[in-house]
């Protein structure tokens, strides 16, 4: 099906009412045809009726049917074929092989959460079967498992116009846990949005499933994006981009009568710390693969290392000349939008006018060739002028990074304690080192969601152990990952049964236990009947 330009409500393609706007191709600055049409707020309530309408069957809908479920989602979405992969590339800038590699990730985690729910484990289930001559007091039956919260809001990033988007992990898992989704696409990639939005709609149909369990809306993120998530439908918010986007989004739902959840993955700075001697052993070899980290995907990366931390002295010097000279061979990048470049623009001209901050090193300047182009860049700041300055941890996104010259080990301490919320934290260091500076590593514990050792902290492995997220203000609550099956969790609520009939029971704390999971039955796990 041609791209139309429209919004998919309930299974319907529908013009929107508001205004209409282009994708841009951001290595030219050239609109992209057709124009999208905008929601207004009846179709916004529109999408959230038929997402409430349908909850109940689906959140009942097996494991087994919401694993096919999400097959399928794959499966069409591989059915785009090229014109997927050529959308990307137009609309992002991306080449053909980063638009390959993320429609493989994105159709990864869609077959690994069909694969992990067949399996049972996150339904939680415990059952606590009756004591009724316990003294002095009977216990009575009780049973739990996690059910499905409720219709969910997803909001994409930019820079993953597949991976977190439409079909990204927020609505990968939230399908998984049995909730309708409703995506607010991101203007930076609306011909993908709705290819992908086809896929998932033909995927609904050929699985008998309601039209509600899926729509897509276009609009700016603070008309439609607000009005979805302040209406009482919505019971959950999945997000990943900006602070600001992310803060906006989690105070709107808590100021709603019902607030409700909002999992906002937002930017980071993603420290690296270099120590000593690690430094001293490889500072050229660290600095080529800082280099690869910093100037990836031209930076824009929640994971991108903007942050640099050690002690100064000659073998810092060597890791900042091999940076300098290495950065001075990366051409100009291609950013996805001009928002994207104008923000690395000004956000790179503000960390430079701050106390003390110096560049010392830049990619190859941008030209006039008319797209969103921006060039890579290195400075550096004393520890002492950047334990004065909170502003020096703002996230410019895009290839800049800043390292920290401290005075000695004690600086160092002090500046990884004076640290935000970070999504990761990075260590090159020997093996003696990570017991010699345990202080450090347990402060840069405290600070993030993830310790890298010896890597870099770009590439997030989709899988079970992975955590995407972290203290605030890298995510909204540190206690749940946007990536990886734990992602389900968001989505999922407790409920207990206290003395229900044991035939009604759901299936999954039911006596002869018919999806053969693993329960926890009276405090011991096992897979047996009760
Ligand atoms: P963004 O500007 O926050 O946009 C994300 C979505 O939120 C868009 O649909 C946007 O709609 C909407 N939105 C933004 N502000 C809003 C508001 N005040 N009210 C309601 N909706 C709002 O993010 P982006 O364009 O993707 O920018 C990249 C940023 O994302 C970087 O800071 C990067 O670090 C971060 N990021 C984080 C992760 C992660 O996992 N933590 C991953 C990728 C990127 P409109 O565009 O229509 O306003």
């Amino acid at each position: 099906m041609p791209l139309t330009g429209k919004q998919l409500i309930a299974g319907k393609w529908l013009d929107g009412r508001a205004d209409t706007f282009h994708g841009v191709n951001p290595a030219s600055g050239e609109n992209l045809e057709p124009a999208f049409t905008c929601a207004d707020e009846f179709q916004v309530a529109e999408a959230v009726n038929a997402a409430t309408e349908c909850f109940t069957k689906f959140a009942n809908t097996s494991p087994l049917e919401r694993a096919e479920f999400l097959n399928a989602c794959a499966d069409e979405i591989m059915a785009l074929g090229d014109e997927l992969l050529e959308r990307v590339s137009a609309e992002t800038g991306y080449p053909r092989a980063r638009a390959e590699g993320e429609r493989g990730r994105t159709c990864g985690q869609l077959r690994l959460f069909a694969d992990w729910i067949v399996k049972g484990e996150y339904l939680d289930a415990r059952i606590d079967t009756a004591l009724p001559d316990r003294q002095p007091m009977p216990r009575p039956d009780l049973r739990s498992f996690n059910q499905a919260l409720g219709p969910v809001a997803v909001f994409g990033a930019s820079n993953f116009p597949l991976a977190f988007s439409v079909a990204g992990g927020d609505t990968a898992s939230a399908f998984a846990a049995g909730c309708p989704v409703i995506v607010k696409a991101h203007n930076s990639h609306p011909g993908t949005s709705e290819l992908v939005a086809q896929a998932l709609a033909k995927a609904v149909e050929k699985c008998g499933l309601p039209g509600g369990v899926f729509s897509l809306i276009l609009g700016s993120g603070r008309r439609v994006g607000a009005e979805l998530v302040k209406s009482a439908g919505i019971k959950a918010v999945g997000f990943t981009g900006s602070f600001s986007g992310g803060t906006a989004l989690f105070k709107l739902a808590n100021e709603r009568p019902e607030p409700i959840p909002v999992f906002a993955e937002m930017g980071s700075i993603n420290p690296v710390v270099l120590l000593p001697e690690a430094l001293k052993g490889s500072a050229e070899g660290i600095a080529e693969g800082f280099v690869g980290s910093l100037t990836m995907g031209t930076g824009q990366f929640c994971v991108n290392p903007g942050l640099v931390l050690a002690v100064e002295g000659e073998d810092l010097d060597r890791f900042i000349g091999a940076t300098t000279e290495a950065l001075s061979k990366v051409g100009a990048g291609v950013m996805l939008n001009k928002a994207t470049m104008l923000g690395y623009q000004s956000g790179g001209a503000k960390l430079r006018d701050q106390q003390g901050v110096e560049e010392v090193a830049a990619g190859e300047a941008t030209g006039d060739e008319g797209g969103f182009t921006c060039q890579a860049s290195l400075l550096t700041v004393s520890g002492k002028d950047f334990l004065e300055n909170g502003e020096l941890q703002e996230e410019v996104f895009g290839p800049t990074s800043l390292v920290v010259k401290c005075r000695d080990r004690d600086e160092l301490l002090q500046a990884v304690a004076a640290l935000q919320g970070q999504l990761t934290g990075t260590l090159q260091c020997t093996e003696g080192e990570l017991g010699s500076y345990g202080d450090l590593v347990e402060l840069l514990r405290q600070r993030v969601g993830r310790i890298v050792v010896n890597g870099y902290p770009t590439g997030v492995e989709v899988c079970h152990s992975m955590m995407h997220g972290g203290p605030f203000p890298a995510a909204t609550d540190a206690r749940f990952t946007s990536v990886g099956t734990k992602a389900i969790e968001r989505f999922l609520r407790p409920i207990c049964f206290q003395n229900y009939p044991e035939n009604l029971l759901p299936e999954a704390l039911k006596n002869d236990n018919p999806l053969g999971i693993a329960r926890l039955v009276n405090g011991e796990k096992t897979s047996d009947t009760v």
